[in-house]
């Protein structure tokens, strides 16, 4: 196996195009598991350590340019405010050290259903920057996940950034683990509120081939919200529309039996955690200073 160690971002593209089955590798926490497992052995393993601007993000008016490298911790210590659906989610990811070494490019790279970053990355809104010795490209984050474990990018692509939305509203990430930490998910559900827009936006996570959002239900809400005025009075969310969100929400689901949950408690699961997400985010909405006049 060879190392390839490029110094900068333009060496990086070019031995990608030069060898484009070179397996890059980040924080390693995913590649080095494969390799040490043997489940994987690359002709060549591109190091993508000693390119500092991938640890790098940017807060921009609209959204933040977040660098495919940079760590999990790093996002729960500094990008809170902008980013909160995202923060909760790398809250959950595995361990302190593994925080520190993986980030969101790897959990794109690997683009698992289980992944954490994934529903809060669909639920905020963002887009990957693939670029290649031909270009730069933004996929939308909807069109990223192909299939199990695959993803849009060509081969001799490499992601530089993620461009996610910065939050103009409440966000929140619910997971379904087997114990509180070192786990991945039997499920997840993210959530997110615009209020700008007044819509809502929903990542699921491990309940079907690749991360999906649950359009069926953000349609419904949408309407719901809309047309009963909620984002004007701020009123408490019926139960019946609850309900409805969580079920529509349910059946966005194509799960599997696995030996981490059946298909059955992972939609049920999933159900649950769109009922409680949406009641958390609408009472911070609520208690967000907005005038609350001809509140229920
Ligand atoms: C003990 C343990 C616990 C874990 N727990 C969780 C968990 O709770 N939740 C969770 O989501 N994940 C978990 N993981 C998986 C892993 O930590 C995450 O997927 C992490 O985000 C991977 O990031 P990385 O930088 O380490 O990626 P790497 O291992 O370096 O790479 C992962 C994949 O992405 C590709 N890649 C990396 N960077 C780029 C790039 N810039 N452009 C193109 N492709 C790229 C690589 O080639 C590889 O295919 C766990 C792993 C371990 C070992």
């Amino acid at each position: 196996m060879d190392f390839l160690r490029p110094a900068s971002w333009e060496e990086a593209l070019a031995a990608k195009a030069e060898h484009p089955t070179a397996v890059p590798i980040a924080g390693g926490t995913d590649v080095m598991v494969e390799i040490n497992f043997d489940h994987r052995r690359p002709e060549y393993l591109l190091d993508l350590n000693r390119i500092d601007e991938l640890t790098e993000w940017e807060v921009g008016q609209e959204s933040v340019r977040l660098g495919a490298s940079v760590p999990y911790s790093a996002i729960m210590e500094n990008l809170r405010t902008e980013l909160p659906g995202l923060a909760l989610a790398s809250h959950t990811v595995a361990s302190p050290q593994i925080r520190n070494r993986g980030g969101v490019g790897g959990n794109l790279g690997t683009a698992s259903p289980a992944g954490d970053a994934h529903p809060a990355l669909l639920a905020a809104g963002a887009e990957v920057e693939a670029e290649s010795v031909r270009g730069t490209r933004l996929i939308p984050i909807d069109a990223f996940y192909t299939g199990v474990k695959r993803n849009a990018l060509e081969p001799d692509e490499l992601i530089r950034a993620v461009h996610i939305k910065k939050a103009d509203g409440p966000q929140q990430y619910s997971k379904v683990g087997t114990r509180n930490a070192m786990v991945i998910a039997v499920c997840a559900f993210g959530l997110a509120l615009h209020p700008e827009t007044r819509t809502v936006r929903t990542g699921i996570g491990s309940a079907a081939p690749t991360p999906v959002r649950a359009k069926e239900a953000e349609a419904f809400l949408n309407a719901a919200l809309d047309e009963g005025g909620f984002w004007e009075s701020g009123k408490i969310i019926t139960p019946a529309i609850a309900k409805q969100f969580a079920a529509l929400a349910s059946g966005a689901c194509n799960p599997i039996d696995d030996v981490r949950g059946t298909a059955k408690y992972r939609r049920h699961a999933v159900g649950i955690m769109a009922r409680r997400t949406l009641g958390w985010t609408w009472e911070q909405y609520r208690g967000a200073g907005r005038t609350l006049e001809g509140a229920a």
